[in-house]
């Protein structure tokens, strides 16, 4: 039966930036589908143990900063102690910093980069190691409409969302052989912190709202069907993708 491909019942799966945004969302959605869910959040898990736990699956939280890559062999190592094993990666914890390309300084550059684009590349490493032992395992990262586009007064942001999408092809190339699928969502517009200030700029928001052909920004549960397939048994012959979710907004 088609359906029991998507199921995701006693595998287990890592999530950073859990506690909340479309972190939380892809939690509870891998949590729906059966994973145990290994929430990793900077500084507190907020409400996604219990939004988790109520779907019948476990969740264990641990607090990591992920700007520096010092703190990812004690997340695996964690992970791999409480539930045995990994099966699933979501590389989704990210950080944005706008402002003017002529004045942008060296930190906001490293800061979005390391937690962007470092960590990401570094916690699969860390966690393919192991999925090479296995013979399986799927990575997921967060990318970006920017990893197509380039965006306005966010360099290092949209620098960091084409390394994931490169990133997400070349270690796709390296690893299917080993039975890795690494794979990628491109969200679109969505309804985060992340884009607090672009919802609340008057003249910003109607002019990405009016872009956007589905006609409204994208939410949290917009990922679960994307990120569900990606995770799944149903994704075994799926490499290298960067698959936008995105209300229609790159192909206009
Ligand atoms: P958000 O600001 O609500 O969430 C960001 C998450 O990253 C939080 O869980 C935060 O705790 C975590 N994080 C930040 N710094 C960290 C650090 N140093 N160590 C560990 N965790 C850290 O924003 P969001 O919109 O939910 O963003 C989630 C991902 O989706 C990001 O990678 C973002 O770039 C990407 N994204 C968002 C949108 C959007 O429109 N909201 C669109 C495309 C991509």
């Amino acid at each position: 039966m088609i359906l029991d491909n998507f199921t995701l019942k006693g595998k287990t799966a890592v999530v950073t930036g859990c506690n909340t945004g479309l972190g939380q969302g892809l939690a509870c959605a891998l949590a729906e589908a059966g994973a145990d869910i290994f929430g990793v959040y900077r500084s507190n898990a907020g409400n996604t143990p219990s939004l988790v736990e109520e779907k019948g699956v476990k969740f264990f939280g641990y607090k990591a900063d992920l700007s520096d890559i010092a703190s990812i062999p004690q997340i695996v190592h964690t992970a791999l102690d409480v539930f045995s094993r990994i099966d699933i990666l979501v590389n989704n914890a990210g950080s944005i910093i706008r402002e003017d390309s002529l004045s942008f300084s060296e930190k906001d550059w490293d800061d979005v980069m390391n937690l962007n684009a470092k960590s990401v590349f570094f916690l699969s490493q860390s966690c393919a190691v192991e999925f090479a032992k296995q013979g399986s395992g799927k990575i997921i990262n967060i990318a970006s409409m920017l990893s197509f586009q380039g965006g306005i007064r966010v360099p290092s942001y949209t620098a960091s969302k084409s390394a994931v999408r490169g990133l997400t092809m070349s270690l796709s190339n390296e690893w299917a052989h080993l039975g890795i699928n690494v794979n990628a969502i491109a969200p679109g517009y969505m309804e985060t912190s992340n884009t607090a200030a672009l919802r609340g700029d008057k003249e910003r928001n109607e002019a990405i709202l009016e872009r956007i052909p589905a006609g409204r920004w994208g939410r949290p549960e917009d990922l679960s069907g994307a990120v569900v397939f990606l995770a799944s048994k149903a994704s075994d012959y799926v490499n290298g993708i960067t698959l936008p979710v995105d209300g229609g907004w790159l192909g206009r």
